[in-house]
């Protein structure tokens, strides 16, 4: 599994805002094409959820470590040759 289709990211954002818990504890990056997945659960997630504003913008918009540290590298890259 890669990123979730619209059916399973209902699944996952209701079975999260009924009940504080994900089908699975390992969600994927939302990066196009990265097959990396972070585990999440308990407070951890939680703690991710509030960071995001809500479930649906952490499944929507959340990176993993890589990804992360290489948008950061092409910020800084893209600052520097301007
Ligand atoms: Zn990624």
């Amino acid at each position: 599994m890669t990123q979730l289709n619209n059916e399973q990211f209902e699944i996952w954002a209701s079975k999260y805002e009924s009940s504080s818990k994900l089908p699975e504890s390992k969600v994927p990056c939302s990066v196009t094409d990265c097959e990396t997945l972070t585990t999440m659960f308990g407070s951890n997630l939680h703690e991710r959820v509030a960071k995001f504003g809500n479930i649906r913008n952490l499944l929507t918009e959340f990176k993993c470590k890589n990804c992360r540290s290489r948008a950061k590298a092409e910020a800084i890259l893209a600052k520097l040759n301007k």
